[in-house]
């Protein structure tokens, strides 16, 4: 998950969230369809820590990542997420089926 991935390593984050051939193509917008596998399954993703907003789009089917900004200021957003620290099971149960 994201949020492990931000909590325990070091480094270039999204180096290891985002693969690299796709390091350069930036999608400003929800991208309709998976580059990777075509799933029109796209969420946004907030990184608690960092922008208040989106900051990253996933694909549900493949769950790649996908740049929203360029990787120098998405860079900059997840290493301001490293020093945040959440309960899992203070977050309460949410059915999936009542995702918005
Ligand atoms: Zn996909």
């Amino acid at each position: 998950m994201l949020e492990d991935l931000v909590d325990k390593i070091s480094g270039k984050l999204i180096s290891q969230l985002v693969i690299k051939d796709d390091l350069d193509t930036v999608y400003k917008r929800r991208p309709h369809s998976c580059p990777h596998c075509h799933s029109s399954e796209i969420v946004g993703i907030e990184v608690m820590g960092s922008f208040e907003d989106i900051l990253l789009w996933e694909c549900e089917s493949c769950e790649d990542y996908f740049l929203k900004f360029d990787k120098v200021y998405t860079e900059k957003e997840l290493q301001c997420a490293k020093g945040y620290w959440t309960n899992i099971n203070d977050w309460g149960y949410c059915p999936k089926s009542q995702y918005n």
